[in-house]
C-alpha cells in the first residue's frame, strides 16, 4: 500500500510537482489568451456597430450642442449623408447647427437645407427657406436659381418666370429655362385647347429653335401631320426614340424618302425597303436580319453635361438640371412585345 505514496523527501516529489507547476501556468495562459482573443472580438463589433447605426435625433442633438466636433466637421458629415441619399440625417444636422445659433455660416447652411429639402421632395419647406433666404439677401443667385426649380416642380410656372427676371439682373443666361418654362406652361395649360397649344409651339419653335424633343414629342402624340410639315429633318436622330415608337399610320413616306437617316430608320423597323446597310450599328443589324430575329430597340439619354445616364426622356437633367442636354444612345434588344404577341396568337 505504502508504494503507492510518494516520500514527501522523495526527489520523485519535486519533479511531479513541478509538472503540475507547469500544467496549471500552461492552461492559465491558454485560458487567458482565449478570454482576450473573445474580448477583442467584441470590442471590435461593439466599435463596427457604431458606424452602422446612426446617432438619433437626440443624440445629434447632444453632440452638436456639446461643440467637440467643429461646424466643418458637422458640414462634412452632413453632405457625405447627402452624398448617401439620407436626406433625414442630413436635415437634422443642417436643422440642429442653424438651432445651435453659429451666425457665421447661417445663409450657407440655410441653403443646404433648402437643397437637401428639395432633393428630399419637400418642395413647400424648400420653398419657405429659399425665400427666407431671399427676404435677407435678395441676390443670391443659388437661392434664386433653387427656387426656380421648386416652383417648377410644384407646376407653378407663372411664379418660376418671375423669378428669371432677377436672374436675369444678375447677368445669368436664361434664354434657355425661358423657353422651357414657356412650352411647360403652355403645354400643361389646362384653358388652353391642343389646336390653340400646338399652334403656340410652332410659332415658339420657329423663333427659338430648341428643345427639339420636347416640341416633337408633344407634337408627334397630338398631330403627327402637323409634327412631319414642321420636322427639322437635320435633326432626326434626336427624335429616334419618337420616331421609333410612331404608330404606322403616323408616317410620312414622302419625307421618309427623301431623308437617309429616316430610310435607314423605318427600314430597320420594317415598314419601308429603302435601305441595304446603315452606318449606324443597331439599324444595319436589323436591316440585315430583315425582321428574322426577335429584336428591336431600345433607348438611353445621356446627360451632356454630368454624362449621368437614365433610361427615360428628360429636358431637364434630374442630377445637374441642365436643359436642353439630352443625348439618345441606341441598344439593341430583345422583342419582348413579339414574343407576347405570338404566344397570344398560338392560343387562337
Ligand atoms: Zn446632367
Amino acid at each position: 500500500m505504502n508504494s503507492f505514496f510518494i516520500e514527501f523527501r522523495d526527489p520523485l516529489f519535486g519533479v511531479i510537482v513541478f509538472f503540475v507547476l507547469v500544467f496549471i501556468i500552461a492552461f492559465f495562459s491558454y485560458w487567458w489568451a482565449r478570454f482576450r482573443t473573445k474580448e477583442d472580438h467584441r470590442h471590435l463589433d461593439k466599435f463596427l456597430r457604431g458606424f452602422r447605426t446612426l446617432p438619433s435625433k437626440g443624440e445629434l442633438k447632444v453632440l452638436i450642442s456639446k461643440g467637440e466636433l467643429s461646424e466643418k466637421s458637422w458640414l462634412l458629415l452632413a453632405h457625405s449623408y447627402f452624398k448617401n441619399g439620407d436626406y433625414e440625417k442630413c436635415i437634422e444636422i443642417y436643422s440642429e447647427l442653424l438651432s445651435v445659433g453659429n451666425k457665421s455660416n447661417y445663409r450657407e447652411t440655410l441653403f443646404l437645407l433648402g437643397r437637401t429639402y428639395f432633393r428630399a421632395g419637400f418642395l413647400e419647406r424648400a420653398k419657405e427657406i429659399f425665400l427666407k433666404i431671399l427676404e435677407k439677401n435678395p441676390r443670391t443667385p443659388q437661392a434664386l436659381a433653387y427656387l426656380l426649380l421648386v416652383y417648377e416642380y410644384m407646376r407653378e410656372y407663372s411664379l418660376a418666370l418671375e423669378v428669371l427676371e432677377p436672374l436675369d439682373e444678375l447677368q445669368k443666361d436664361i434664354k434657355k429655362d425661358s423657353v422651357y418654362l414657356k412650352i411647360l406652361a403652355l403645354i400643361n395649360n389646362a384653358k388652353t385647347t391642343t389646336e390653340d397649344k400646338l399652334k403656340d409651339l410652332v410659332e415658339i419653335y420657329k423663333e427659338e429653335r430648341m428643345l427639339t424633343h420636347m416640341v416633337f414629342e408633344y407634337m408627334f402624340s397630338k398631330d403627327a401631320k402637323l409634327a412631319w410639315e414642321n420636322l427639322d429633318v437635320s435633326k432626326c436622330e434626336m427624335l429616334s426614340d419618337v420616331l421609333w415608337r410612331l404608330d404606322k399610320k403616323d408616317l410620312n413616306l414622302d419625307i421618309i424618302t427623301q431623308n437617309g437617316y429616316l430610310r435607314e430608320l423605318f427600314t430597320a423597323r420594317g415598314d419601308v425597303d429603302l435601305a441595304k446597310n446603315s452606318s449606324v450599328f443597331e439599324f444595319d443589324v436589323l436591316i440585315n436580319l430583315n425582321k428574322n430575329a426577335n429584336a428591336t430597340l431600345s433607348f438611353e439619354y445621356v446627360c451632356d453635361n454630368c454624362k449621368i445616364v437614365v433610361p427615360f426622356a428628360f429636358n431637364r437633367c434630374s442630377s445637374c438640371h441642365a436643359i436642353d442636354t439630352s443625348r439618345i444612345e441606341i441598344n439593341l434588344t430583345k422583342d419582348y412585345h413579339r414574343n407576347f404577341s405570338e404566344e397570344n396568337n398560338s392560343f387562337q
